[in-house]
């Protein structure tokens, strides 16, 4: 029997077809979505459904007992795998279907051995190395390997269905160095009487980065979960959206005054009377035991609360003191999730532990259930599904998620939009119109429009340009009549303009709030833009007023 919510991974099946379905539209070519390590920690059978009906082409896996167990899921769609045991049984794969990626000869002739043994024809892609100095084929081997493979693929024991390898992501340099190897290979393998039909280098990054390495096909892990492979960038910078939501429960409640211990070595002793809240989720799940007073929160009912004291194996302890009697056992508890959203990213953990995203959601554990979550992949915009109202409040953490509700409150603009943008100097009000300019696509950079009453940014992909107005020093609507701006044309952004444009019937306003004493952040005062950078959490509001904002805000 399970304990219901006591530690779930949330899986979005509408944030994966989306993804898959932008990588395809940004590539023009296939997608292998990588599944190997249990989907990154997702679920691969979850995932694999779900990126097939974004439109992948292929599944990928590492090792054949993952492309097995996926087979076993039910899972029938193309499936390859790359990582082999030297006692690996490919009899198993061929009867299965499953594409085997070959890097050596001796593999070549076990997989051409259990074809004929079954009589059939195995599918396979040829794995080189280009530079990484791991797995595939070393350019030493490739002219017997490739002539090998022809020689077996004119006798119908196998069909040489691609080629690929796999970047080291160090420099575009070295990028372009392993590329020129590769086609050197591709010319070979040609040469040698074969046609592969899929071609592919770029894994996540080289996706983001380099058009000039799609070739046919991009092989993809991290994208499709809606992860950022690039340090520097968020999952909505790069158009993606998170798919996993690792969220527990509140299990215990605890009053406790200043001076209390606080779980294993006493390393955290309350400060102030507060509240404590048992979570049961711990470093056998996934949380990595060093988070211990690193400064991670949860979100709860909306607000973001520090985890305290040392995480156990199986439950970890935060305090909810500042959210005062609002909390009731079963409460939930996000860990992680989409920050657009208003919940901590997972990146939180991976930089506190200065490790990469990817090795936190590959590390879940197997004791948190995965939970596919189903619905209309239109309501991706919406950050809060069920809000259909025209106001919503979001808890922003940090100048990245500021930046990410911008770009998805940019994406969702359109000409005749009219936004009021209010908040005290600091509270990231350029951060947020970054976003939105990003998120419209217009020429930028998008500053503070200090020393200019309104500066226009034309639309860089032919749709509506972004102005953006300081109306601090306008002293009525009548001279923002005067400048004379193309309100139908365009999406308005009005810095101060509360009291001088209401007039004109439906407008957005978006309220920044700081917390009670919290401050700007004063240390980073160098003349930068960052000094409008939130160091501390936000309250976002957004409302929408007047008939064009009946139906909601996005
Ligand atoms: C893991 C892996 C990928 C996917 O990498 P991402 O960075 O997650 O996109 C692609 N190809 C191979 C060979 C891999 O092992």
């Amino acid at each position: 029997m399970r304990t219901g919510s006591m530690r779930v991974a949330e899986i979005s099946l509408p944030a994966i077809r989306h993804n898959v379905r932008h990588l395809r539209e940004m590539t023009g070519g296939n997608v292998i979505a990588v599944l190997k390590a249990n989907g990154y920690g997702h679920g691969a059978a979850i995932v694999g459904k779900a990126a097939i009906e974004g439109g992948a082409t292929l599944l990928g896996v590492a090792d054949l007992e993952e492309a097995i167990a996926l087979r076993d899921a039910g899972i029938d769609a193309p499936v390859i795998c790359w990582l082999h045991g030297v006692r690996v049984d490919f009899v198993a794969a061929v009867e299965r279907d499953i594409e085997i990626a070959v890097s050596n000869l001796a593999q070549l002739e076990a997989l051409a051995a259990a074809a004929s043994h079954l009589g059939k024809t195995a599918t396979m892609q040829f794995k080189i190395d280009t530079g990484l100095s791991r797995n595939g084929a070393s350019p030493g081997e490739w002219s017997a390997l490739f002539a090998r493979g022809a020689e077996l693929e004119r006798a119908g024991a196998v069909r040489v269905r691609g080629l690929f390898s796999h970047l080291s992501n160090t420099n575009d340099t070295e990028d372009r160095a392993q590329a020129a190897r590769f086609e050197s290979a591709l010319a070979i393998l040609r040469a040698a009487g074969c046609d592969p039909e899929m071609i592919h280098l770029a894994s996540s990054a080289a996706t983001m980065t380099s058009p000039h390495l799609y070739y046919n096909t991009v092989r993809v892990g991290m994208a499709i979960y809606g992860l950022s492979p690039l340090a520097g960038k968020t999952s909505a910078d790069l158009g993606l959206v998170p798919a996993m939501t690792l969220r527990s429960e509140i299990v215990a409640l605890r009053d406790v005054p200043a001076g209390a211990g606080v779980s294993y070595g006493f390393n955290h002793v309350t400060q102030s009377d507060t509240t404590l809240a048992l979570v049961p989720i711990g470093y056998a799940d996934g949380m990595p035991r060093a988070l211990n007073g690193a400064g991670a929160t949860v979100a709860i009912a909306g607000q973001h609360c520090p985890i305290v004291g040392r995480i156990g194996m199986d439950q970890c302890i935060v305090d909810i003191g500042k959210l005062g009697k609002k909390v009731s056992l079963g409460d939930p508890v996000i860990l992680f999730g989409d920050p657009c959203t208003g919940v901590p990213p997972v990146e939180v953990w991976a930089e506190l532990m200065r490790t990469i995203n990817y090795e936190i959601v590959a590390s879940i554990g197997t004791r948190v259930v995965r939970v596919a979550v189903d619905g209309d992949d239109s309501t991706l915009s919406e950050p809060d599904n069920t809000d259909t109202s025209s106001s919503f409040s979001l808890q922003i953490a940090d100048p990245e998620a500021m930046h990410a509700l911008g770009v998805r409150l940019g994406r969702s603009f359109a000409a005749g939009d009219l936004v009021i943008l209010t908040g005290p100097l600091g509270a990231g009000k350029t951060t947020l119109s970054r976003g939105i300019g990003e998120g419209l696509n217009v020429r930028g950079p998008v500053t503070s429009p200090t020393f200019v009453l309104a500066r226009t940014h034309p639309s860089l992909g032919g749709g509506a340009p972004l102005i953006h107005v300081d109306a601090y020093r306008l002293a009525d609507a009548a001279e923002l009549d005067d400048l004379d701006l193309d309100f139908e044309g365009s999406v308005v952004v009005t810095e101060w303009g509360a009291g001088l444009i209401e007039e004109r019937g439906s407008w957005i306003e978006i309220v920044i709030e700081r917390p009670i004493g919290g401050a700007g952040n004063p240390s980073d005062a160098d003349g930068s833009e960052d000094l409008d950078e939130p160091v501390e959490p936000r309250t976002v509001t957004v409302t929408g007023y007047g008939p064009r904002y009946n139906n909601g805000v996005l």
